[in-house]
């Protein structure tokens, strides 16, 4: 083991904050993300030898100086600080606490929004001594050996750093082709959190969130993860390591009710999908598991997912409006979405379906017709949003250009209380109109008797499910009645 220490903080900021989501923030449904890329780098640290630690603070409920006490009395060299948009002028204040506190320590920031805007991270405050530009994992552990080693002109790849008053850029590191090289998270999980923090209302609870897949094909213009960090191309683990790790989970965490697939879209590779499923079955691996999709799987692919024990996919339907979904680059049909959830329901998989307003070109009855197909579509759950915008992406690229974004603070990016907020405006709508919009259409979509009914009868002839709606209605009801603040 060597003596270098390395600590992978995710920095307190707001109770519950979710800062690796795609849209970081407090949840309305009490969502709470676990830092499965620090954990991922965490996990090569580790096993090249490195003595680490991982905090979580947001969802431990660790106070900053709890924090800083902990990094204190581990005195790592290294410390790797997860950032979000929102969260970022908090995440680089900290880094000041924590310079004060260890004025010795090297300090990296990592993320989506670092790795969009590189320079201006740096520029925060001098505590920051580099950032890191896309996949990290790799990056962390050959700048730690470059620490190690007394260097301080570095040429470790996918980095930014400061040097002599000067932020110089190290040539791109490429993503990890492939991804078995990688040790896996969960173990890291096992050391250092308690999953009972985590929570996702799509699966049962309590759950444990890995990875299979890195990049994503596809490019909807909102989509943060493919147009900063992981990529447009698509990287897989091999079947039976993703195996291996799920048996992992059952063996070592008897509280696990479900493993959560937080891949960009789980189901890419139909062939490879089908694998999985069938390996889950021959292996007797007795888990739920939920995973994101496109509204673009087949039947027979659903049918073996359900046998495997696929609960629920969250999918991304968007709109209502195919002009909407062409805007986006999503690449689906509206008659796709309404095949694929007949499909689903046939297979017996619940659907989690996502719903964005707030393209260019939205108009009042575009969005009508995106709450009309979601009644029509009626998945068993639903989330409706404005559109966030990222830095990095394309979509906020167009926003920036029209002057569509309201400000250019982005801890606006949340309201007062952490929750999604919204900053952007259309040619047509306001950033209120867009706000009101999805309070009406939740309410439309989930206090229909129908769908209360169903959900009664659900929730009664179902523990898991019971406990599962129970977790999420606490928080999700009171928003649900009070619609959302708006601030900006
Ligand atoms: S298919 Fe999903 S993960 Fe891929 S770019 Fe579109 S929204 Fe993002």
């Amino acid at each position: 083991m060597k003596k270098f220490r390395i600590t992978f903080l995710n920095p307190p900021y707001l109770e519950k904050f979710s800062r690796s989501q795609r849209s970081p923030a407090v949840t309305k449904s009490g969502t709470l993300y676990f830092p499965m890329w620090l954990a991922a780098a965490c996990a090569l640290a580790d096993r090249e030898g490195f003595t680490v630690d991982l905090i979580d603070a947001p969802a431990a409920g660790t106070s900053r100086q709890d924090v800083v006490m902990r990094l204190k009395q581990f005195a790592p060299a290294l410390i790797v600080v997860d950032t979000s948009t929102p969260s970022i002028q908090n995440d680089a204040e900290f880094c000041k606490e924590i310079k004060a506190a260890l004025p010795k320590c090297f300090i990296i920031l990592v993320g989506t929004h670092v790795s969009a805007m590189p320079e201006e991270c740096l520029n925060l405050n001098d505590s920051i001594d580099a950032v890191a530009i896309g996949e990290y994992d790799n990056s962390i552990v050959d700048l730690a050996n470059t620490l190690m080693a007394g260097v301080t002109q570095f040429s470790v790849t996918g980095i930014a750093y400061r040097h002599k008053g000067k932020f110089i850029f190290t040539e791109s590191r490429l993503p990890l082709e492939d991804l078995d090289q990688l040790p896996h998270v969960s173990p890291m999980y096992k050391r250092f959190l308690n999953i009972e923090h985590y929570f996702n209302p799509n699966a049962l609870y309590p759950m444990v969130t890995i990875t299979t897949t890195r990049g994503c094909p596809h490019e909807c213009v909102f989509c943060v993860y493919p147009q900063t960090v992981m990529g447009h191309k698509l990287r897989m683990r091999s079947v039976e390591n993703v195996l291996d790790e799920m048996q992992y989970i059952v063996e070592n965490f008897p509280n696990a009710r479900a493993v959560f697939f937080e891949d960009d879209t789980f189901t890419i590779s139909k062939k490879r999908c089908v694998e999985i499923s069938e390996g889950i079955i021959a292996r007797g691996i007795n888990i739920s598991w939920t995973a994101n999709a496109r509204a673009s799987l087949d039947y027979e692919t659903m049918r073996k997912m359900k046998e495997a024990g696929c609960r629920c996919m969250c999918v991304g339907f968007e709109s209502g409006s195919q002009e909407m979904l062409d805007s986006m680059k999503k690449k689906i049909t509206i008659e796709q979405s309404k095949a694929f959830m007949e499909d689903a329901r046939r297979a017996g998989i619940l659907i989690h379906g996502c719903f964005m307003v707030g393209f260019p070109g939205e108009t009042q009855k575009t969005m009508n017709e995106t709450l009309s197909l979601a009644k029509k579509l009626n998945p068993d759950t639903v989330q409706f949003y404005p559109m966030m915008i990222y830095p990095g992406t394309e979509a906020f690229k167009w926003f920036d250009e029209r002057g569509y974004i309201s400000t250019d603070d982005f801890s606006k990016w949340l309201t007062p209380g952490g929750l999604h907020n919204t900053v952007i405006r259309t040619e047509s709508l306001t950033s209120a109109e867009l706000v009101r919009f999805c309070d009406n259409a939740r309410r439309k979509f989930y206090l229909r008797p129908d769908y209360m009914f169903y959900k009664l009868r659900q929730v009664l002839n179902d523990p898991e499910e019971r406990k599962r709606t129970v977790k999420s209605a606490r928080t999700f009801l009171k928003y649900l009645i009070k619609g959302s603040d708006i601030s900006n």
